[in-house]
């Protein structure tokens, strides 16, 4: 059975980036993929997919006929696409025993997917069939501030809970900005708090109580430093993956049975 990927991030993070790379390297390595793009509104995809929702669903027609701006019609779009994913799951279950991954891009702003109901319904049914890990990516040049790097973790935190899914952080764009201060505010507290200068009171008492939830948060997630340009950090990448999946069996899967 394929391990399903669904890339999460923040508009600019790499997401559509990081998903070519992907690409190029199971190509190299004549690993069987499936790629499924969710993204309404890319206007050029530097990548092909197996399945696009622009086939499906004319985002810019949803945007005339309904009325609607761009964040409407990106929304709409994926509805109009999620009342039709059954479709799409037959499709990809018939090809499923041959492929090892399948791989998912979402829309450019993160919570069109991760709040909105469609989102959580095609999260769900993907789930229910495919061993699932989400992958977070982020910024890193952009998250080197440290109340920047706790904002976009506890955003990750949020999605994990939603989702109860298993979740690698990606930290991409390394060939700016090496990810090493970010492991090091992860493993230790302290040096994360010795960062926030500025607001002593205020913040240092946040974020010594947000220690404790995020402590927990970062024992149950997996990291990697990656370069979606340059492709640093690809292999190191599959074998998170591979290895968040078994989280997947350990907990996700067995929630499944006991809610029948
Ligand atoms: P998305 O909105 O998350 O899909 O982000 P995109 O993949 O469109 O990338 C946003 C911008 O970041 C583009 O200008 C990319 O060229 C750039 N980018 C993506 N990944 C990397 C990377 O690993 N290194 C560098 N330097 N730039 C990157
Ligand atoms: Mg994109």
């Amino acid at each position: 059975q394929p391990i399903n990927m669904i890339i999460l991030g923040m508009a600019g993070s790499g997401k559509t980036t990081l998903l070519q790379r992907l690409r190029a390297h199971v190509y190299q390595n004549k690993i069987a993929t499936y790629i499924i793009n969710l993204d309404p509104a890319v206007a050029k995809l530097p990548y092909t997919a197996n399945i696009d929702i622009r086939d499906t669903v004319n985002y810019k027609e949803v945007m005339k006929q309904y009325g609607l701006g761009p964040n409407g019609a990106i929304v709409t779009s994926l509805n109009l696409f999620s009342t039709k994913f059954d479709k799409v799951l037959e499709i990809v279950e018939k090809r499923a025993p041959q492929l090892e991954y399948i791989i998912m891009d979402t829309p450019g702003q993160i919570e069109v997917f991760t709040w909105s109901a469609s989102g959580s319904i095609i999260t769900e049914l993907m789930a229910s069939s495919f061993p699932t890990v989400l992958v977070y990516v982020i910024d890193t040049p952009r998250t080197i501030d440290p109340t920047t790097f706790m904002s976009n973790m506890l955003y990750a935190c949020s999605i994990m809970y939603k989702s109860k899914l298993p979740m690698v952080v990606a930290f991409n764009k390394v060939d700016v900005t090496s990810h090493h201060f970010a492991e090091q505010w992860m493993s230790d507290f302290d040096s994360l708090q010795d960062a926030l200068t500025g607001d002593q009171t205020y913040m240092s008492s946040l974020t010594r109580s947000m220690s404790l939830v995020l402590d927990e948060f970062y024992s149950t997630l997996k990291t990697v430093g990656v370069s979606a340009v340059d492709g640093t950090g690809i292999s190191e990448f599959f074998e998170v993956v591979d290895k968040a999946s078994e989280d997947y069996f350990k907990y996700y899967k067995t929630e499944l049975e006991t809610n029948k």
